[in-house]
């Protein structure tokens, strides 16, 4: 029997891309899988019914998660999609444990098998599976575009018969996979951009990109490449560097986030108001408490003459490309469950173990598993 792999339609309001691609699809038939799709389940990434070639398609999700073997999906699923699922069934996506503890225990219960994407290790051999990447590139692209559309100048110099016009001055905040993202783009649109991260090891990246970087004496490298939290002292050292660079900035994008925690703080109010008025902050971390003090997730809102946007789901709106990388990375990381055509998964290989949610009727994930049971055993 072949592998069954199952897309639903994505029911999250919002959510408009979708797990597999017409490509991606292609290539899972070309291995011999068989692919059930809900029909109109890529309709909102511009992926029609009839693009995919060689694959069956259902009216409804109920049908998807009665036959198929792994089920792959963007959003978390629901409770409600949860009770339809096979006992047993394996299911793939950007899971949120820690948005949707309800799901997880309802997964725990279902005996699924749920893998988190965003949980595969950052090593080199998951740098195909990894959609914290590819999504945050997307991003940080993307918040560019808002920023510029947001903002009422010119990027680029221009010199005209009605006289020479400034470059915009970006200041990006973050120099991770979406802060570099953002500073190519805006280079390409050309700005003059600064740009400024907590991980002394982003200098070089980011002055290979065309931009100044802003030093700080402060090295916050922790484990894994990440940044760790900055202490009171250098939390404050930080603001007094950043206040005149955001002061004199045009628009302002920033990206600074910490694994697991809260995005850290870096914009506050006063710092907004001694902004020009028509600047513009896109604050890419609006979902996860934001880098700035006032912006409110979902909303674009005037502070003082500063418009601060707080985007929620941004790869979500460059839907064709970045379900298109996402449908790869969801493919790569199947492809480690299978042994000659067979659903074989080695749970205990690093990737697997590292990303696995639930299964068997257990949460493994420990910080989800504390969550969601406290103290219980
Ligand atoms: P992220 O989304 O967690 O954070 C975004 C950026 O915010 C990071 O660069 C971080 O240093 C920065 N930041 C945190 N606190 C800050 C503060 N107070 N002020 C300014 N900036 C602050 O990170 P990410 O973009 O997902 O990844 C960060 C790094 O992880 C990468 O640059 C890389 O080193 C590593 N990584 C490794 C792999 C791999 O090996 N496969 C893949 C991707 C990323």
């Amino acid at each position: 029997m072949p592998i069954c792999v199952g897309i639903p339609k994505e029911i999250t309001e919002g959510e408009r891309r979708v797990a597999i691609v017409p490509a991606v699809a292609e290539k899972y038939t070309k291995k011999g899988y068989k692919v059930i799709l809900q029909k109109d389940a890529g309709a909102q990434s511009f992926f029609n019914d009839g693009d995919y070639d060689d694959i069956s398609y259902v009216d409804s999700a109920r049908e998807v998660f009665e036959q198929a073997d792994v089920i792959l999906k963007v959003q978390p699923p629901t409770v409600e999609e949860i009770d339809l699922m096979r006992e047993g069934s394996i299911v793939i996506g950007i899971m949120q444990p820690h948005r949707y503890p309800e799901r997880v225990a309802k997964m725990r219960d279902r005996k699924i098998s749920s893998i988190a994407m965003e949980l595969v290790p950052r090593i080199s051999r998951a740098q195909s599976m990894d959609v914290l990447s590819s999504q945050a590139s997307v991003a940080g692209y993307k918040a560019v575009l808002m920023g510029a559309d947001l903002c009422s100048q010119f990027f680029p110099m221009l010199t005209t018969a009605a006289g020479t016009i400034r470059p915009a001055r970006v200041l990006i905040i973050g120099a991770g996979v979406s802060g570099l993202q953002a500073i190519a783009t805006a280079r390409r649109l050309g700005a003059i951009v600064e740009a400024y991260d907590v991980r002394a090891v982003t200098k070089e990246q980011v002055q290979s990109l065309g931009a100044k970087f802003l030093q700080l004496d402060v090295n916050a490298e922790s484990s894994g490449g990440y940044a760790r939290e900055l202490t009171e002292a250098e939390k404050h050292k930080e603001r007094d560097m950043l206040a005149d660079h955001v002061a004199h900035a045009n628009v302002v994008i920033s990206t600074a986030a910490i694994p697991g925690r809260k995005a850290p703080r870096l914009i506050d109010r006063n710092m907004v108001e001694r902004m020009h008025p028509g600047a513009v902050i896109v604050d890419l971390a609006a979902e996860s408490g934001g880098n700035c003090e006032v912006t409110e997730p979902g909303k674009t809102i005037t502070h003082h003459g500063v418009i601060v946007h707080g985007p929620v789901n941004v790869p979500s709106m460059l839907s064709v490309h970045a379900s298109e990388m996402y449908a790869r990375n969801l493919m790569n990381l199947l492809e480690l469950m299978v042994v000659d055509g067979e659903l074989k998964p080695d749970w205990e290989d690093e990737i697997l173990a590292g990303s696995s949610l639930t299964r068997d009727g257990q949460i493994l994930h420990e910080p989800t598993r504390t969550l969601v049971e406290g103290g219980q055993s």
